[in-house]
């Protein structure tokens, strides 16, 4: 068994591992037992188990605590930064940043949305999810428009459409109503004879 190390040992340990950076004000009882310690450079005071201590496990907590706001203080900075930089005051950071995929609150100075993004999603390109939205559903709308003049320039008057375009492949999206004249479009929706009033679905690609 290893000889039981005496005060003395421990602080002149303290001093040969760290230097005069810390002081051991308390009296060393064992490695599991509690000492009182001095940070010299901030004069912070506290009690500490000596192992955990020499382990670099436990220094003073209240550096340790300024050293991550420091940096977490800088990378906010710079993210900051880079947000200007990329949309200047379009978007106003108005979270605590963290790391870059734990969500912050933005706010988009167009539309006054404030919302939650991944930092790194942001600096990747991902904008305003409200704006998004709003830009989807007019191009949607523009889509529609388009598609029923283009309807309208193939059959005139003869159909009537009901629902709303969602993109050339999705025939089940809309629906038309009235005659179905055209041989090519009544096979289209097996439609047979001479019905005369049908509500069926189908793309543009198949008008
Ligand atoms: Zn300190
Ligand atoms: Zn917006």
């Amino acid at each position: 068994m290893a000889k039981k190390k005496t005060h003395e040992e421990f602080v002149q340990q303290v001093f040969t591992e760290i230097g005069e950076e810390y002081i051991v004000l308390g009296k060393y009882q064992g490695s599991m037992k509690k000492v009182k310690m001095k940070h010299v450079k901030c004069g912070n005071v506290y009690e500490t188990t000596t192992g955990s201590f020499l382990n670099k496990k436990s220094r003073c907590k209240r550096c340790t605590y300024e050293r991550v706001t420091k940096s977490r203080t800088k990378t906010q900075r710079q993210f900051e930064h880079e947000v200007f930089e990329l949309v200047k005051d379009e978007y106003e950071v108005l979270g605590q940043y963290i790391t870059t995929h734990t969500d912050i609150k933005i706010k988009h100075n167009v539309c006054g949305n404030e919302y939650m993004v991944r930092p790194h999603n942001f600096l990747q390109g991902a904008r305003c999810s409200e704006c998004r939205r709003k830009e989807l559903s007019n191009r949607t709308r523009k889509s529609h428009r388009s598609f029923l003049q283009e309807v309208f320039k193939r059959v005139g008057e003869e159909y009537v459409i009901l629902g709303t375009y969602k993109g050339a492949n999705s025939s089940s999206s809309y629906n038309f109503t009235n005659v179905p004249q055209n041989p090519y479009i009544s096979r289209l929706a097996g439609l047979r004879g001479n019905r005369t009033h049908q509500t069926w679905h189908a793309g543009l690609k198949q008008f």
